[in-house]
């Protein structure tokens, strides 16, 4: 089921082999694309790598803009960027727990696809920091709602998706909803839908917020729940998103964006 090309509602799943990167390079000339990233307190180790790594398969040839979010601004190194493309650096607050740094990334979306975003770029893809591009990532990604399959469930039943399960939560899936398991840690879109995406899920988190729970998964678990009533025109594989310490790695012949491996305790605290 996972391993197919279209969804259920004709959405193209985005496959090495799928695409003729030539024609839609060709398509996406003159598109402004935007990368967002948070790298708050002990995750700015990850940036540098990360951006680097960008430079080098991310959107190579197109207009590109890092909005990276940190709390230490003064602390950045910018990577050598290529022409045309520009690195934004913005201040953030740093939560003390890390479900909240995480979270708050769904707040400032909500403000930046709204107030600066729309004049500045056509796309939005919205990353985790802790990762680093390993393989072409390119205009391919590009829809007006995209998501990517969690590598640990492209092969699951939807009985097995870790959706959020408690109906006194926003973020509640019932069983027998729901089409594929997304990760957080990569999805995108014009840059109005992920106005609609991030307010949606900012409410959904702050009504949540009031009754004292968290979802199990914070805003993955947002995410998934808007996805499921809000359909992605464009879902990526788990080429995407990948950990070579995940099982079934024979199956994904590149793997564009790899999860970098941390100790949680470390770098959490
Ligand atoms: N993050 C951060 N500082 C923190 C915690 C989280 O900058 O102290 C950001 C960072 O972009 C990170 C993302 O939130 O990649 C999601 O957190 P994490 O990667 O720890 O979640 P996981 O991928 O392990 O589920
Ligand atoms: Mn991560």
């Amino acid at each position: 089921m996972a391993l197919n090309v279209l969804t259920p509602w004709l959405a193209p799943i985005i496959w090495d082999g799928t695409y003729d990167i030539d024609i839609l390079d060709n398509q996406h000339n003159s598109t402004r694309i935007g990368l967002f990233v948070f790298a708050v307190k002990k995750y700015i180790r990850f940036l540098l790598p990360f951006l680097e790594s960008a430079e080098r398969y991310f959107m190579v040839g197109h207009n590109v803009t890092y909005y990276v979010f940190t709390d230490k601004v003064n602390e950045v190194v910018k990577p050598k960027m290529a022409d045309g493309h520009i690195l934004q650096l913005h201040d953030v607050v740093a939560d003390q727990r890390w479900q909240d740094v995480s979270m708050r990334r769904m707040e400032i979306l909500t403000v930046f696809t709204k107030e600066h975003m729309p004049n500045e770029i056509d796309y939005l893809v919205c990353a985790d920091v802790d990762m680093v591009f390993n393989d072409h990532v390119g205009v391919e990604i590009l829809g007006d709602l995209v998501a990517t399959i969690h590598p640990a469930y492209f092969l699951s039943e939807k009985g097995a998706f870790t959706y959020e399960r408690r109906p006194i939560s926003t973020a509640y899936i019932p069983h027998g909803h729901g089409d594929f398991y997304y990760m957080a840690a990569l999805y995108g879109g014009k840059v109005d839908e992920i106005y609609k995406l991030s307010m949606a899920c900012q409410k959904g988190i702050v009504e949540d917020k009031k009754k004292n729970i968290e979802a199990v998964w914070q805003e993955e678990s947002h995410l998934n729940r808007y996805l499921v009533y809000n359909k992605p025109t464009k879902v990526l594989s788990p080429e995407y998103l990948w950990d070579t310490i995940l099982p079934n790695g024979e199956l994904i012949k590149k793997k564009r964006f790899l999860a970098v491996h941390k100790n949680h305790k470390e770098v959490r605290n």
